[in-house]
Order: structure tokens, then sequence, then C-alpha cells
């Protein structure tokens, strides 16, 4: 074995070897959601070598992200880089060889199964329930194996989902919990070891199915608390009254495709998105804006601050606007300076 192989100390793995490493190239791995979990997630799939990433996000980099978020610096924030962006790039220069895909896009019902179509495996890191149901749905439908991550405070879990084999994630949550009734990173906060164990938890479990070892997998819901210092696992079993893995309903899958106001996790900001995804004219849409507040524009965004509001405007008509929780509000400074 060269000792320039970049892949040696892996391949020396037993479990892992040169097949696994094979099989590793010949993957296509999705992400969907490319935060805390996300980067972590990102950067132990490219060094490994999988064979293609598509790392599909819908927002942009900022200072509070940076305690946690691997992939990103300061350049990043100060270029109003889109994440999806901002981390292909750096993850080119980590691995030459993987073929990785940014898309910046708000991954909801009407595109989620042309996303994940051709993927052997889909990683979850998003940071909501809705997306997270949603993941569940198409993957079960399209029979895509998963691999759920959820991190707040010191806590994780991890549950990798194979359709048919083993419990989904609706298994153990049924419904969406109420909106203020569990903990999340805005409540709670968030360290960064806890996002690094969860991270590495999910890729170790990806890394035993692409690589042909599903028998290594946890036999259930992982949990992990890095400030107690706990690690458990519990046994999970298939529910038969599950909707979407026992009945074949998926709820979430088929919500539609129409408009969206949604508010984001410790943001004080709303994302909207048009009911028709637009392709919208960026610098006619900044000459247009230039008298109305202070305009800048990227190749992949546009900036308006004005009347308070910090509104991030993309190609596809999304929106994502700063100075509010309140979805109407929201809908409303989109109407007045970006259009209804
Ligand atoms: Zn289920």
């Amino acid at each position: 074995m060269p000792e320039n192989d970049r892949y040696a100390r892996q391949r020396l793995f037993a479990p892992f070897g040169g097949e696994g490493q094979k099989r590793l190239a010949a993957a296509n791995v999705v992400l969907i959601g490319c935060g805390a979990l996300g980067t972590h997630l990102a950067q132990h799939l490219v060094r490994a070598g999988v064979g293609r990433l598509r790392i599909c996000d819908r927002d942009f980099v900022e200072l509070n992200n940076l305690q946690r978020q691997v992939l990103f610096d300061e350049q990043d924030v100060r270029s109003n880089l889109p994440k999806a962006a901002a981390a292909a790039a750096k993850l080119g220069r980590i691995n030459g060889d993987v073929k990785v895909e940014g898309r910046v896009v708000d991954v909801h019902p009407a595109n989620v199964e042309s996303l994940i179509g051709d993927a052997d495996l889909v990683l979850d890191g998003t940071d909501n329930f809705e997306t997270r149901f949603l993941l569940n749905d198409a993957c079960l439908k399209l029979k895509k194996n998963w691999v759920y991550g959820g991190c707040v405070g010191a806590d994780g879990m991890v549950l990798a989902v194979r359709p048919g084999t083993t419990a989904c994630f609706r298994c153990f949550v049924p419904d969406a919990p109420e909106p203020g009734s569990v903990a999340t990173c805005d409540t709670a906060g968030v360290l960064g070891p806890a996002v690094g164990v969860v991270a590495s938890l999910q890729a170790a479990e990806a890394l035993k199915l692409l690589t042909g070892h599903p028998e290594a997998l946890a036999d259930g819901l992982i949990t992990v608390d890095v400030w107690g210092s706990r690690q458990h696992v519990f046994r999970m079993a298939r529910n038969p009254e599950c909707p979407a893995c026992g009945k074949a309903r998926y709820d979430f899958l088929e919500g539609g495709s129409s408009g969206s106001a949604t508010t984001l996790c410790g943001r004080n900001a709303v994302q909207i998105r048009p009911a028709a995804e637009a392709s919208l004219d960026l610098p006619a849409l900044e000459r247009r804006l230039a008298g109305v507040g202070r305009v800048s524009r990227n190749d992949y965004l546009l900036r308006l601050d004005a009347d308070g509001f910090e509104v991030t405007v993309f190609p596809d008509g999304r929106a994502i606007i700063r100075g509010t929780d309140d979805p109407a509000r929201a809908r409303a400074v989109y109407a007045k300076f970006v259009g209804s």
C-alpha cells in the first residue's frame, strides 16, 4: 500500500478494507442541511472518499454559525455566501476526487424526490421536524436508507433508517411536536462538541451502510449526552400503526407544493417561498431597490437592508427576512420589496 495513498489508514481498518473503499467511491450521497451537523457530515464523507455528494441547503453563513459549523470561516460571512456554495468550495480543496454539488435550495414536498432520487443514502443535517418528516416520507417511498441526527444543548440522537427493515423516524415521533413544546437550539443552545459527536455517530452509521456492513449498525436509537458523559442505544421495534412505514401514508410528502412562510429557529427570521418557483433577475432587482435601502449582491443572492429588515433574496424567488419572526409581517415585507 503506497504511503501517499490518502485512504491508507482507513483501508487498514479491517472491516473497511479495500472493498469498503471501492464501494464508498461508487456511492452517491445526498446531504439535506449543511449547518452544524451537515458541515461535519460533509467533511467526514468527503475525507473518507465518497464518490459523489450533493449538498442541499437554503441558508447563508452568519457569524454565530462559526462556533460549531466547521467548514465555514469569517470570509464566508463577509462574502454573504450561501452555505451550500461555501461548503462545496471548501470540500473541493479537501478532496478533489469527490464530485461535490452544492445546491442552494429549500427542500420541500415538490422537489425532495428529485433531489434524493439518485441517492444511495440520504443524510439528515436539518434542524427542524418539518423537513425530517418530509425526508422520512420521501426515503420510505423511494426506499432510500437515511440517517437521522438531532442535537440540542449537550444531547443528541442518531437513528439509521432502512425502509422495510428498521423502525422509521415516525415510529418514535408520530407527529410534529407543538411549537414551543420541545427544547431547540434557540432555547437551550448547543455545544460544538455535542454536534461533533452526533455527526460522527451519523457518519459512522453511514459508512457501515455504504461499505456493505448493515450488521454493524446500532440496533436502535443512539442517544448521547456529552456533558453527563453518557451514551445509550434504545432498541426500537417497528410500530405497525406507524402512518408512514406501517400504512404507507406519506402525510408530509403529500403536503403539496404551495408557497410557505416558515419561521427559522433562533434567527428572528422568516423564510418566504413563493408558490411557484421564479427565475429572478438579481441585477435588475438590485437596480430597482437601489433607492429603497442598502443593497448588495453576489452570484448567489441579493441583500437589502431597509426599514429595519434584512431581506436576502435568492434567484428562485425565495427570501429570508430577518427582523421579525411573524410570518404575516414577513410576507408583507416580501410583497413590498420583492413582489407578491
Ligand atoms: Zn414507522
